[in-house]
């Protein structure tokens, strides 16, 4: 193959780099979207959809994606349960994001997302980048090329990486994962269900194993509806959350069958397919996320709520943000080096360090045994829940004004304020 000359080049066609190739397209830059799979492709994943995603999905023009007249299941909130009681807490009204959600299988999802880049003028590679060749300029390490698996090379002038958690070529680069920091370890099946169209993510927070042993993790059931490449399915699976301190000792394949087992008769439940597990770099837990023309995002940014595991929404917002500060970088000696951080820290920075914090107490043993009775079944059940649905999709901005969301963006100002000053392990979160 012939080298190859852009202008943006995008490593990985996840929503992350579906989203920034389509916004570069649409600004006019001239942009090449790079992918080692072909697509359609299956990722592991939940699938699900929060307020949060949706809302994504509209700005970057792919409503009709996840629109109530596409077919897909219509879902109003979360359906928690565990430890003798079940709590219901709804999406919030909120001006921003819109009280419903959904969920796409992500064959679906990227496949369309992929689409929309190239209708909107991205170009389309199936090759795998296995290096980056970079040139010492003014004293500062620019990116001038990303070789691929057959020898040639493609020339840019700016590298987003969105290859997802591999992150091969942004190592190479100087990204790091902090795995000390809190992560998952997740797997997810598909099981046809005649409850496919349940308006509700159902999430278990006290999983048992087959002999009826409590297991650290949760379980979730995502339905589908009824028109996806699965039929009438649900998405079934099951994570832990693991730092270093207190890794996950946990087979999520084998908690899975047995999650599935349990939950078999309740939802009708057919045999779980496509059983597939990975990690989940969670909450900005990763240093040197750019350089003067390259720049990290979604999971390879580690931009995943460590509350909820998902990561959809934040690929895309990443991907579109991304994109938008080109101009800014343009020209400049600096580059994206020190502004790419900067806006991950002030958009994410707060809510991640407190969602991180309160995911590594998670991890604490016999922790969510003593305090799950009184969040699911004790006198404040209702009330304590009822925002449940809002912190844990983290559907809260600046703007809001209400009682919750200021304690809620207080505590995460002082628990980023925490972590500057007294854990020099966070302290480089996303920058250098
Ligand atoms: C079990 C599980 C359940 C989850 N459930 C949910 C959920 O319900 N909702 C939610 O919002 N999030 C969920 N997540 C997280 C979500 O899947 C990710 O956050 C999301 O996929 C991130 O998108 P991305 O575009 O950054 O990366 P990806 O979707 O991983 O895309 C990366 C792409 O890069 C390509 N690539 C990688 N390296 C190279 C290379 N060297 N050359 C060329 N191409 C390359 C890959 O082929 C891939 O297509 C879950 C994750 C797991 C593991």
């Amino acid at each position: 193959m012939n080298d190859i000359q852009c202008e943006v080049l995008v490593v990985g066609a996840g929503p992350a780099g579906s989203a920034a190739a389509h916004r570069a397209a649409v600004a006019g830059r001239d942009v090449l979207l790079l992918d080692m799979q072909d697509f359609p492709r299956d990722k592991t994943c939940g699938d699900g959809l929060t307020p949060r995603a949706v809302h994504a999905l509209e700005a970057l023009g792919a409503g009709d994606l996840v629109a109530p007249a596409a077919g897909r299941p219509e879902i109003r909130g979360l359906k928690l349960h565990g430890f003798g009681g079940s709590v219901t807490a709804p999406w919030p009204d909120h001006p921003e994001f819109p009280a419903r959600g959904t969920a796409v299988a992500r064959t679906d999802l990227d496949n369309a997302l992929v689409d929309l880049a190239v209708a909107s003028g991205a170009r389309r590679l199936t090759a795998k980048a296995v290096d980056v060749e970079t040139d010492l300029v003014a004293g500062a390490r620019r990116v001038r090329a990303v070789r691929l698996a057959d020898g040639s090379a493609v020339h840019c002038r700016y590298l987003v990486l969105a290859e997802g958690v591999r992150s091969g070529l942004a190592r190479t680069l100087g990204l790091q994962w902090l795995r000390g920091l809190v992560h998952g370890v997740a797997a997810r099946s598909y099981c046809p269900s005649p409850h496919s169209d349940e308006p509700w993510i159902h999430s278990h927070l006290e999983l048992r194993d087959a002999d009826g042993v409590a297991q650290p993790g949760y379980g979730w059931i995502f339905p589908l509806g009824a028109d996806g490449e699965h039929g009438p399915a649900v998405n079934l699976g099951c994570g832990a959350l693991s730092t270093s301190r207190r890794p996950a000792k946990v087979n999520v394949r084998r908690l899975l069958a047995s999650y599935a087992a349990q939950c078999e008769e309740e939802w009708g439940l057919g045999a779980p397919t496509h059983v597939a597990s990975a990690l989940l770099p969670m909450g900005g837990a990763v240093t040197r996320v750019s350089g003067v023309n390259w720049a990290a995002v979604g999971d390879t940014a580690a931009l995943v709520n460590p509350l909820n595991g998902e990561g959809i929404d934040y690929a895309l917002e990443s991907g579109v943000d991304l994109v938008d500060m080109l101009a800014a970088a343009d020209g400049t000696s600096d580059g994206l080096r020190y502004i790419w951080p900067e806006h991950l820290r002030a958009r994410y920075g707060d809510a991640f360090s407190l969602a991180r914090r309160a995911a590594t107490l998670l991890t604490m043993p016999g922790l969510l045994s003593a305090v799950g009775p009184l969040g699911m079944r004790g006198p404040v059940a209702d009330g304590l829940m009822g925002s449940a649905a809002r912190l844990m999709g983290n559907l809260v901005t600046p703007e809001d004004r209400d009682l919750t969301a200021r304690l809620w963006l207080g505590a995460g100002r002082l628990s980023s304020a925490h972590d500057r000053f007294w854990h020099a392990e966070s302290r480089p979160l996303f920058g250098a």
